[in-house]
């Protein structure tokens, strides 16, 4: 019994952790579906052969194989790759080689769970001999998701450049989709054109990602542009505008939030969800802020020798900083002047403004820091209304909660909290109709905001 936990436990430092993916099959989830496809894209372009799984058909499974305890996200995962896996057996019968494969689960340090996703997943995959050979290739929070170990030095580098850039530009193509749907000229046009730009962005990611030619993509995504806001009927009147913040798997990740950004136009809305780049910003800036942190204890103990250490992580993760605020900026720059579409807001201005309200604090961590600010920034801006889209017990979410929905009643801005856990609520429909109701009375009294 103790040999058997002991090599479970190696396990979970032997197979868990940053592989070479040179030769295997690198299985990405999908979690918000744009992204998943151009950053698939990017690992094959630096000849990873990169894979986003089929996502939500496996949920039995990943309700089987944990005890309803774990949040949400880590089911729907646990279910994708034990549904990937197994399907793959069955096609490659005697060829299947466990070995050949590695799965993508980063992670993100305390104090919530996301860190034990690949560790409990882990568990599972060693619970089926055929499976227990796949590793679990995981990138983590702390160090702002470097790829060291997993492609070639001189690579990876490029990569985290292509890499981020593939998030920004997927977080355009799903504002585009959510700016575009609610005034679609007909119904359905926008999801099928979104569907041919998320092709051709993973297709061009796949082709000029490791050459870095980020030029020819941004026209691409110019032309995408024009063409998207030629769907537009601009006769229809500009619709109440809803701010999403959350959990970053459940506001992303269609099948598990139940599609709530098409539920919430289909009662007259016009949506804007928190990005996924803010949350690479947001690990990168908690790099910077602690290399600053250490940096002045350091200088006071006068230990020189860990602060030239604590100048480099700076001069490193500061480098990282700017350049994601430079690519951020040259993507934005060039549709914005196209279509009227919603911006990104700076990490280092939620920090200030969580500061200003002294609301929260970043010492504190987790996606409650964004959340919290990104909802005082929707309430600036004018939004209509916001919604708190996590899984059932998500800790900063109903931290979140918690704290904005005092606030937001006081300054009569509708708020609805929609937590997930796979089950379909008898009164989620009625809750969303409430809301948008109360948003269109927001909306006649303070009018509509532009982006
Ligand atoms: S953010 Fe919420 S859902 Fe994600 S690991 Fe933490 S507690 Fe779980």
């Amino acid at each position: 019994m103790e040999a058997q936990k002991s090599v479970t436990f190696r396990s979970l430092s032997e197979n868990v952790g940053q592989f070479s993916l040179r030769d295997k099959t690198f299985l990405i989830p999908e979690m918000n579906r744009i992204g998943a496809h151009t950053l698939a894209g990017v690992f094959r372009s630096f000849g990873v052969n990169a894979l986003v799984m089929d996502t939500y058909k496996g949920l039995d499974l990943g309700k089987e194989f944990t005890s309803g305890k774990e949040c949400f996200p880590c089911q729907v995962t646990t279910g994708d790759i034990l549904f990937h896996l197994k399907r793959e057996k069955e096609r490659l019968g005697n060829g299947f080689r466990a070995e050949d494969y590695i799965f993508f689960m980063p992670d993100a340090e305390g104090p919530c769970r996301f860190g034990m996703y690949n560790k409990y997943q882990r568990i599972v995959l060693d619970s089926f001999p055929e499976f227990q050979k796949v590793k679990i290739g995981s990138l983590t929070s702390t160090n702002s998701y470097t790829l060291t170990g997993m492609l070639e030095q001189e690579q990876a580098r490029d990569f985290r450049k292509a890499a981020y850039f593939s998030v920004v530009v997927a977080d355009i193509i799903d504002r585009l989709l959510w700016r575009i749907r609610p005034y679609e000229k007909e119904e359905g046009s926008t999801d099928a054109f979104i569907e041919r730009s998320m092709a051709t962005m993973a297709g061009l990611f796949e082709s000029y990602g490791a050459k870095k030619d980020f030029e020819r993509i941004l026209n691409k995504l110019e032309e995408i542009t024009k063409e998207g806001k030629a769907l537009i009927d601009p006769s229809i009147p500009p619709k109440p505008l809803i701010g999403i913040v959350g959990e970053i798997y459940l506001r992303t990740h269609t099948q598990s939030n139940q599609d709530i950004i098409r539920m919430l136009e289909r009662h007259g809305a016009e949506v804007v969800n928190a990005s996924i780049a803010e949350w690479v910003d947001y690990t990168t800036y908690d790099r910077v802020r602690e290399a600053k942190i250490h940096l002045r204890l350091y200088i006071k103990q006068l230990r020189f020798d860990k602060v030239k250490d604590c100048v480099k992580r700076l001069m490193s993760h500061g480098g990282d900083m700017l350049y994601q605020h430079f690519r951020q900026d040259t993507a934005y720059k060039r549709v914005k002047p196209l279509i009227d579409l919603a911006g990104d807001h700076r990490v280092a201005h939620l920090d200030k403004v969580l500061k200003k309200h002294d609301l929260y604090s970043f010492e504190l961590g987790t996606e409650a820091c964004l959340s919290i600010a990104g909802i005082m920034e929707y309430m600036y801006q004018g939004y209509n209304g916001v919604v708190n889209v996590y899984p059932f017990t998500c800790m900063p979410s109903t931290i979140t909660s918690s704290v904005m929905r005092p606030i937001l009643n006081r300054k009569k801005v509708p708020y609805l909290d929609a937590p997930y856990d796979g089950t379909y609520q008898p009164g989620r429909e009625a809750a969303l109709r409430t809301f948008m109701y109360q948003a269109y009375q927001h909306c006649d009294r303070h009018g509509r905001k532009k982006h």
